[in-house]
């Protein structure tokens, strides 16, 4: 599991993310929901180790990992604006990090091929990122994280650059994915109807407090304050 206790995090004066108590379940899908500049992502890249926690504690399993380096955490985390190797190829971003983890190359071959079968990138394997649209970046994005079958699965609106076709295949392969590797998702969207198909649970932020954690149908029907039921668009 993943433990936020009275987290807070500031740039600077500003705080950004206010006494964050959040508990995340070994094997869910959690659905951080919220609008723009609420403090997803920087909730995520904590996860990471990504960012300094400015006060709090976060622990994932029993360990208190507040001064554990991003490479020993076992995360595999898709950005928001992707962060691939501009110098690599499709393949090489793909494969990079398990190369350096050293895994056997029958292995990484076995993980690369599944990978871009499921998210559809056969016949880009040699392109740079450059030479790739928006969404077919997203997906090697998508990919590389796949290929390391992390306990920890961060994901950062991984889908918000895909058409409304693709998103929606691409949402029921991630559920494959989290079924098949049975991992730890934290998955950010500002997306209601993502976060009500994809979420185990949804945790709904707002200008930096978390305003409610339960299951969607909760979240809809139970809306814990005003702001929540505006942001669902609960029935009144
Ligand atoms: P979006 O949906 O637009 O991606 P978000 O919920 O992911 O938004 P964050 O990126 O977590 O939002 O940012 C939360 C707040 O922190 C914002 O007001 C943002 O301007 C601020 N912020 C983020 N990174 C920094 C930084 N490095 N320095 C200063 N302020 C920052
Ligand atoms: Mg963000």
């Amino acid at each position: 599991e993943i433990r936020f206790e009275n987290v807070c995090k500031s740039y600077g004066k500003t705080e950004v993310v206010k006494n964050l108590n959040l508990t995340i379940k070994e094997g869910e899908r959690l659905i951080l929901l919220g609008p723009s500049g609420c403090g997803k992502s920087t909730t995520l890249r904590m996860i990471a180790g990504l960012e300094d926690i400015t006060s709090g504690s976060l622990y994932m399993g029993d360990k208190r990992v507040n001064e554990l380096p991003s490479g020993k955490r076992n995360v595999g985390m898709v950005f928001q604006n992707y962060a691939l190797y501009p110098h690599m190829n499709v393949i090489q971003n793909i494969t990079y990090g398990l190369k350096v983890q050293k895994f056997p190359k029958d292995e990484i071959n076995l993980r690369t091929d599944a990978a871009l079968g499921m998210l559809q990138l056969k016949g880009y394997e040699n392109r740079l990122p450059k030479d790739l649209s928006g969404g077919q970046r997203q997906r090697v994005a998508l990919a590389r994280a796949v290929v390391k079958q992390s306990d920890y699965f961060l994901l950062d609106e991984p889908l918000s650059n895909l058409d409304a076709q693709l998103r929606v295949s691409a949402r029921k392969e991630l559920v494959k994915i989290h079924e098949l590797y049975k991992q730890t998702f934290v998955y950010v969207t500002h997306d209601q109807v993502e976060a009500m198909t994809v979420g185990d649970r949804i945790a709904l932020m707002y200008q930096g407090h978390l305003q409610m954690v339960d299951t969607p149908e909760n979240v809809y029907n139970r809306p814990a304050n005003i702001f929540t039921a505006k942001f669902i668009g609960s029935p009144p």
